[in-house]
Parts: C-alpha cells; structure tokens; sequence
C-alpha cells in the first residue's frame, strides 16, 4: 500500500512538472490517460499534500481553477485573461523595491506579490 501511494505521488509530481501551471483537472486528465487506476480524489489529495509540504505552489486567481506550480522558488506570473494559461515572467527585483519606498502608509513591508494578466503568444495570434 504504501509503495503504491509512492509511487502515484512520484507519477503525479512529473506530471505537475511536465505540465505547465496546470490545474489540478488538467493534471488528472493527463494522470488518467497514462495510468488510469489513479483516481481523481487521489489526484486532488496528493497536490494538496505536495502544497502542504512545500513540494508546489497554489496559484489562486479569483474566479478560476487553482493552478500548481512545482516551482516554488519566489517568482511571477503572467496570466492570460482569454486561455487561462499562466506563465513564469522574469521581473527585475531592484524595481519592485523601489515601489515599498513610497506611499506605505507605514507598513514595514516583508513580502509581495505580483500577478501581471494580459492576452498570451496563442491567443493574440488568434483574435
Ligand atoms: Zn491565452
Ligand atoms: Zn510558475
């Protein structure tokens, strides 16, 4: 039982990393085709414990599906507003700094977080 359990988490995790932010129905839809055993509650239950661990990251968009990233070194995200997807960006770290040093309103700041949203490569080609 429980070389069993290991090895779902091993299957699910490549596939967390094979897959770009999926979502966890993305990541069950492409568990199932592979390994069709696995069911979706495992699925679910196992990302959840990977966010637990620290092992992923939960992107939480107002109105969408959670998203999971195995990547969990600080980093950012740009969403596309037409698609969904979600993609890593690289953001200059000195000039995020520089927006703590005006208009705090006194709040000694110890993290951030930005989200940039937009339209991505595929779905510009399209419209
Ligand atoms: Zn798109
Ligand atoms: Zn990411």
């Amino acid at each position: 039982m429980q070389e069993r359990q290991t090895k779902q988490k091993q299957i699910i995790y490549d596939v967390l990393t094979t897959l770009d932010h999926p979502t966890a129905t993305e990541v069950y839809n492409y568990v199932h085709e592979h390994y069709p055993t696995v069911s979706r509650a495992t699925v679910f239950r196992v990302l959840g414990g990977f966010v637990g661990s620290g092992k992923a990251l939960e992107l939480k968009v107002a109105g969408e599906e959670v998203r999971y990233d195995y990547n969990v070194v600080p980093h950012y995200h740009a969403h596309c507003t037409k698609c969904g997807k979600v993609a890593d960006v690289e953001v200059d770290r000195g000039q995020l700094k520089g927006l703590h040093a005006t208009g705090m309103h006194g709040f000694e700041v110890c993290g951030y977080s930005v989200e940039f949203f937009g339209t991505c490569a595929s779905c510009k080609e399209i419209s």
